[in-house]
């Protein structure tokens, strides 16, 4: 079965930021089947620990009966009902007002995508419109951060500060700005600092304020290597926007929902965007929803013109997705998962400071939440790294893979970066087991480095 279905792949199906050569010649390296929990089988039966939660989103495990049975629900009673022209559905209600009670400050109002790139070109347009309303409408760039992910829709990727997703499109959108990410010290705008020179604050003195619609990033950068801010940071880019009255952008695709052991990201720092972007968590996978969650004050400008929102998208509200969104956020609440996510960042970190004692490759280990990672050098404690072109983090994680542990490496600029983003309902035993098989797998990685 594996076989024959591996062949269709290789013969009809273009995958998703994949290299297409090698997958053309090997084809999927899994066929999954069946999950339940934090554990998926493949088509042959075998099991495997997703110790991803698949893209940082399944977060309440594979198998959640309760989500399925909500969509099956929705759908059998009304699977959908346009949102256009003001139409509105009960569903689409009710979660707008659940969002605006669990999301931090006057983030009380909703526009609803399917999935993370819509939630933040959606924001990015109604971050310029607002401005044109306002009778600003030069303001139209945005500043993102160097490392950052956003998505692979024109404007999103555009505004992703990772090279390499930009140099796949050879015709950026205009007026996107990468910053250097994470320099505190010119953000609180010293000069003297010797990061000063790109980072957001510079970038803002010389385009001219009057010309920045927002600024763009994630609390905690996730697909960019799993890199936390300096404390401080938010705060001071906080303080930079509102010095300036840009719009604040933060993308919470990742770390809204738990993730980080906070209802957000952005909980963790007492910061409250002007804008938040959400997707994945938000139904933990179950159905295709994203959102752009403002502030009132940005809704009560734009209804100071008559206009119509020309933006929207068919499945803008969608009610079987929502109604998958609503059970999800009461499990969520009902089962305590956050402080899950929150407990079991200390079983993960301790896993992680033993393998970092243990293994003489494994260096800059953390975790936020069930967010975490590691990293691969040839020598710590000199900062010798491996060649790049021996695939160190890929090299590991094909022995987790091997041992039944899906994974997932950054390996941008040169970094050799493991993240691990299990399930939010994840159990001790369960953390240990994965930290066992990674300990495993080091042990056979270093083994072949002589
Ligand atoms: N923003 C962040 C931080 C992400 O990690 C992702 C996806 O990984 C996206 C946006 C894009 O979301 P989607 O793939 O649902 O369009």
């Amino acid at each position: 079965r594996m076989k024959e279905l591996a062949e269709l792949d290789k013969k009809h199906y273009l995958h998703p930021t994949t290299p297409v050569k090698a997958h053309f010649e090997q084809g999927p390296p899994i066929i999954v089947s069946e999950g339940k929990g934090i554990y998926i089988k493949d088509v042959n039966g075998e099991e495997y620990i997703d110790g991803m939660s698949m893209l940082w989103n399944v977060n309440l495990g594979h198998g959640q009966k309760e989500l399925a049975q909500a969509a099956q629900e929705q759908m059998s009673k009304l699977a959908y009902s346009s949102s256009f022209f003001g139409n509105s559905h009960e569903r689409a209600i009710e979660l707008a007002e659940k969002l605006a009670t669990l999301t931090p400050g006057d983030l009380n109002v909703v526009f609803y995508t399917s999935g993370g790139s819509e939630s933040n070109d959606s924001a990015f347009k109604l971050a310029r419109y607002y401005w044109k309303v306002k009778g600003e409408p030069n303001r139209t760039k945005i500043i993102g951060l160097e490392r950052a992910y956003h998505g692979t829709t024109l404007g999103a990727t555009s505004a992703t500060g990772m090279t390499e997703f930009q140099n796949f499109v050879n015709a950026k959108a205009p007026d996107f700005f990468h910053a250097k990410a994470h320099q505190t010290n010119c953000e609180l705008g010293d000069k003297s600092d010797p990061n000063y020179e790109g980072c957001i604050r510079d970038i803002v003195e010389k385009e001219g304020p009057e010309t920045i619609a927002a600024v763009v990033l994630e609390p905690v950068q996730g697909a960019g290597g799993v890199f936390f801010p300096p404390e401080g940071y938010l705060q001071a880019v906080r303080k930079l926007c509102d010095e300036f009255g840009i719009l604040m952008i933060t993308d919470e695709v990742i770390t809204g929902f738990g993730r980080t052991g906070k209802m957000f990201g952005v909980n963790n720092w007492d910061v409250v965007p002007d804008l938040m972007t959400v997707a994945k968590g938000i139904t933990s996978g179950y159905s295709q929803l994203g959102a752009v969650i403002m502030k009132e004050k940005i809704r009560d400008e734009l209804v100071k013109s008559d206009d119509v929102l020309f933006h929207g998208f068919t499945y803008s509200g969608h009610p079987t997705a929502c109604a998958v969104a609503l059970k999800n956020l009461e499990i969520i609440e009902r089962d305590n998962i956050v402080a899950n996510a929150k407990n079991m960042e200390a079983v993960l970190k301790e896993g992680l400071k033993y393998l970092e004692e243990k293994h003489k490759t494994v260096t800059k280990t953390r975790a936020l939440g069930l967010l975490a990672a590691f990293e691969l050098y040839e020598d710590p404690e000199s900062g010798k790294r491996f060649d790049p072109s021996f695939l160190a983090a890929h090299k590991l994680v094909d022995e987790c893979f091997d041992r039944k542990l899906i994974l997932r490496t950054a390996e941008w600029d040169g970094d050799n970066i493991i993240a691990i983003a299990p399930a939010l309902i994840v159990n001790k035993q369960e953390v240990e087991n994965i930290i066992s098989i990674i300990d495993d797998s080091l042990t056979a990685f270093e083994k072949k480095l002589g």
